[in-house]
């Protein structure tokens, strides 16, 4: 955590020197994701909120477009972030130290959870004339797999690797960060991008208004198993209508956005962004249209396997919620 003290012209000094109460401004930082995805504008909701009540509890919060959920994680841990938005199966591995992006590093013991957000469903969507129908059909395809440290490059090859498949079944595995999918589908450079993120975003539609691109159900007994296996993922349903021109459900499978933090972020600073959202609830669910079906008993526990920091906890057992 940066502390600078007002009116210092710009004089950032390290988080251990310590102000008066009265004189310091202390800033807190959200790592999110790209800009048309639903973390970035989350990660700015949030602030929002926080830095409304800035007089009041002296924390001043930005939210700062990154690569994912993965490089998220990694970020807090090497404490440069406070806070990031990251995806519940990335959250669970962090912890754990498990899976590929996780097992060198080993568990982070330090990370603790804030909240749940909204359900991030892991989306495939296709260029109208790839003749894309299925997930199998992906295979021989110019495919977005992902830029590393994005969680839709994790879970994809997760996936991949219960399937059977290595990049090799794809002509091009292309990395391209999320803001640029869209474009590169629509202008002919791949047949399909993979997104884990919440709906509706930005780059969806941009991608649906730009070429008429389509989004497929992901069905399959690998998913199924998968699902039934873990408890962060679970089934999933992109209502019909929630693009232009999508007639129908899109069935598939995801995780759910989680807020999340390391132990050594001060309780006061995570009481201050919990209570922020909290006492604001109803304008906070008003800040993006992922946020419509939010319910703060879920929020609080849905999707949580890293520890609840104690800022966070402080706040819900004053609110009896637990
Ligand atoms: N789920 C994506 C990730 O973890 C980000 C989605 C978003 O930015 O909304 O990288």
């Amino acid at each position: 955590m940066r502390k600078v003290a007002v009116g210092a012209a710009a004089a950032l000094v390290a988080g251990s020197m310590s102000f008066g109460a009265s004189a310091q401004q202390q800033f807190i930082t959200i790592g999110t994701g790209g800009v048309t995805g639903v973390y970035y504008p989350t990660g700015g909701a949030v602030c929002r909120l926080v830095n409304r009540d800035r007089a009041e509890h002296g924390y001043r919060c930005s939210a700062e477009s990154t690569g994912g959920s993965v490089y998220n994680l990694n970020t807090i841990r090497a404490g440069e972030l406070d806070f990031g938005v990251v995806q519940s199966d990335w959250q669970y591995h962090a912890y754990q130290g498990s899976s590929d992006n996780f097992e060198s590093a080993g568990p982070n013991e330090d990370l603790r959870a804030v909240f749940s957000i909204h359900p991030e469903p892991f989306t495939l969507v296709v260029h109208p004339d790839s003749g894309i129908q299925s997930l199998e059909d992906l295979k021989g395809k110019r495919v977005n797999v992902g830029n590393p440290g994005s969680g839709q490059r994790g879970t994809m090859e997760l996936l991949m690797g219960e399937l059977g498949w290595t990049l090799d079944d794809f002509t091009v595995a292309a990395e391209l960060a999320a803001a640029q999918m869209p474009a590169a589908l629509c202008d002919g450079q791949i047949d399909a991008y993979v997104y884990v993120v919440g709906h509706p975003s930005a780059n969806i539609t941009e991608a649906v208004t730009t070429c008429g691109a389509q989004l497929i159900d992901v069905e399959h007994e690998v998913v199924d198993r998968l699902v039934e296996a873990n408890p962060y993922y679970r089934v999933a349903t992109i209502p019909a209508g929630t693009y232009e021109g999508q007639d129908g459900d899109v069935t598939t499978w995801g995780v759910g956005a989680t807020l999340v933090t390391s132990a050594s972020v001060p309780e006061d600073a995570v009481y201050a962004v919990v209570k922020a959202v909290f006492d604001n609830f109803e304008d906070f669910k008003g800040l993006h249209p992922a946020f419509a079906g939010l319910k703060e008993e879920e929020m609080i526990s849905d999707g949580l396997s890293a520890p609840l920091h104690d800022g966070a906890k402080r706040y819900y057992e004053e609110r009896g919620w637990m």
